[in-house]
């Protein structure tokens, strides 16, 4: 069987931020066995809202959802795995909560669509534009090292 690791941009949202959710979302990626190889807290500029949202413009929700995205600080992350980025938005659910699967993080802790407290790319192509829109290259840290790697350096560097 063929399995390619990949890397998705994940946000919790302002609502998710407010709500105190930050740890819980990230607890569901990781206890997935995801590596979250990027993470900052940061207010999303126009710019930055307007690129992210691009395929939304002109879009009835498209005014509210770019005041949303910015009516606070949001959590970005990027996370790595084999099949990252449909496995994260099956995490997430459905974009409207009420359609999602309960167990997922939208079923589970929202109520309308228009604050689903998680965003999580939808495409290789989306989650490559995303993520550096949100983070440069030097900022990621693919690399992490599990504990039995950690113990035999630190045993023998002694
Ligand atoms: N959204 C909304 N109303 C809609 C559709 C979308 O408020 O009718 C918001 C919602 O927060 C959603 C985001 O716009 O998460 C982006 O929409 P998309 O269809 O890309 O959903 P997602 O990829 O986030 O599941
Ligand atoms: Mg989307």
């Amino acid at each position: 069987m063929q399995h390619t690791e990949e890397r998705t941009f994940v946000a919790v949202k302002p609502d998710g931020v407010q709500r105190g959710l930050v740890g819980e979302v990230i607890r569901r990626f990781e206890q997935k066995g995801y590596k979250v190889i990027g993470l900052k807290m940061l207010q999303v500029t126009d710019a930055q809202a307007k690129a992210h949202y691009a395929e939304h413009e002109g879009k009835p929700f498209y005014p509210r959802l770019i005041r949303y995205i910015q009516s606070g600080p949001i959590v970005a992350m990027v996370v790595q795995g084999y099949n990252a980025i449909a496995g994260v938005r099956h995490l997430m659910g459905s974009t409207d909560p009420d359609k999602a699967e309960v167990g997922t993080i939208r079923a589970d802790f929202a109520q309308v669509m228009e604050y689903n407290i998680v965003h999580g790319s939808d495409s290789k192509e989306s989650a490559e534009r995303e993520i550096k829109i949100y983070f440069e290259e030097s900022e990621l840290y693919p690399e992490r090292k599990c504990m039995s790697e950690l113990v035999i350096e630190s045993l023998d560097a002694e």
